[in-house]
């Protein structure tokens, strides 16, 4: 068998993989853990629209969907706190899995009956000013491995099952003060050129667009963060190379580099801040109690624990950042302020 590049196994055995798969039976993201998350997304997202001048009619955009829980939330809390911002979203979901698009289908009928319509990729969308949600959407894309050998670099292939190393030139690789013999350092050019794509927008029509992942912190770091590809079935991190399909495919999401490639395209860009700063700056917990007030004694735990694994360090609190792209000379949006 020829050896596959890392980024080709990974998309190939995504694609088998969320074909095949209920991912949500192997893992839990934020909206799936509590309604709080979607609605504070949908207030974000319409206080964001008046910073940028109310434009009407907006796309309202999600890449990478899911279930459609999120936008689903949204919907229904923008359309109690600011209807002119439901009035004027026209929501187009980015989704390549024909299994989930049928799950968002279903799901925004019941909750927010409004036309959706579904694209391959950003590239897709009409023109007009976006606000644009995503939320562990760029941990799935592709990444490359760059391993250090001596003065040079090799690339991670994968070949029946193991590592095969190739000496190569590697394109353009973050910014690195030094790098040790073996270590790994990775890139992520669907990321990157997402990223491009969405400043290009931005720059032309105005408008967001806000991303939440998990991540190393952007500006602290001093060196790569080395091999974080990571493998998950059955609730378990399993091995990454083992069949291609029988698992999910992550990989951490560099923001400063995210940010690199925006800013080459022309956006501005605010934040990151930790997903704990940026909910509670929201307003999660105060939401979380209100909510909590009016509901029978378990579903008022639920809410509270559903809080807490969002926002508390050990749990998703810090290692998932929010960062957003705007057009230049965009007032400072909701959440993202800096300590
Ligand atoms: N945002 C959701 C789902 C995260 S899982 C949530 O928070 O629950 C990743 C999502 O991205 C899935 O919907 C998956 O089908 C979608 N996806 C993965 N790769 C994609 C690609 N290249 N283009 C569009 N969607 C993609």
């Amino acid at each position: 068998m020829i050896a596959e590049r890392l980024d080709q196994f990974m998309a190939r055995a995504n694609a088998i993989y969320y074909a095949s798969h209920d991912p949500f039976a192997d893992f839990t993201t934020a909206p799936e853990v509590s309604q709080v998350f979607g609605e504070l997304l949908g207030l974000w997202a319409a206080i964001a629209w008046d910073r940028v001048g109310r434009p009407d009619p907006v796309l309202l955009v999600e890449a990478g969907p899911g279930r459609g829980t999120l936008m689903a939330d949204a919907l229904r809390a923008v359309a109690r706190a600011q209807p002119d911002f439901a009035a004027a979203a026209q929501v187009h979901l980015i989704e390549t899995s024909p299994r989930l698009r049928a799950a968002q289908a279903a799901r925004l009928q019941q909750a927010a009956p409004k036309q959706v319509t579904w694209h391959q990729a950003l590239s897709e969308l009409p023109d007009g000013p976006m606000i644009l949600l995503a939320n562990e959407f760029l941990d799935a894309l592709p990444i490359r491995q760059f391993v250090r050998r001596g003065t040079g670099w090799a690339e991670r292939y994968v070949g029946n099952g193991a590592w095969v190393e190739e000496p190569v030139v590697p394109p353009a690789l973050p910014p690195l003060r030094s790098v040790a013999e073996g270590r790994i350092v990775e890139i992520n050019e669907p990321a990157r050129a997402f990223a491009a794509v969405a400043a290009a927008r931005l720059r032309t029509f105005g408008g967001v667009a806000l991303f939440i992942d998990y991540g190393a912190d952007a500006g602290a770091r001093t060196e790569a963060p080395g091999d974080t590809l990571q493998a998950i079935a059955d609730g378990r991190m399993v091995n990454p190379l083992s069949a291609a399909g029988s698992a999910d495919l992550t990989a951490h999401v560099d923001f400063a580099d995210l940010a690199r490639a925006a800013a080459a395209a022309g956006a501005a860009v605010q934040g990151p801040v930790t997903q704990r700063r940026f909910l509670l700056q929201l307003g999660a917990r105060e939401r979380t109690e209100r909510l909590a007030a009016s509901a029978p004694p378990h579903q008022a735990e639920t809410l509270r624990g559903g809080l807490a694994r969002l926002i508390d360090a050990a749990q998703m609190g810090t290692l998932f950042k929010v960062m957003a792209l705007t057009a230049p000379h965009c007032p400072a949006l909701p959440g993202l302020a800096e300590d």
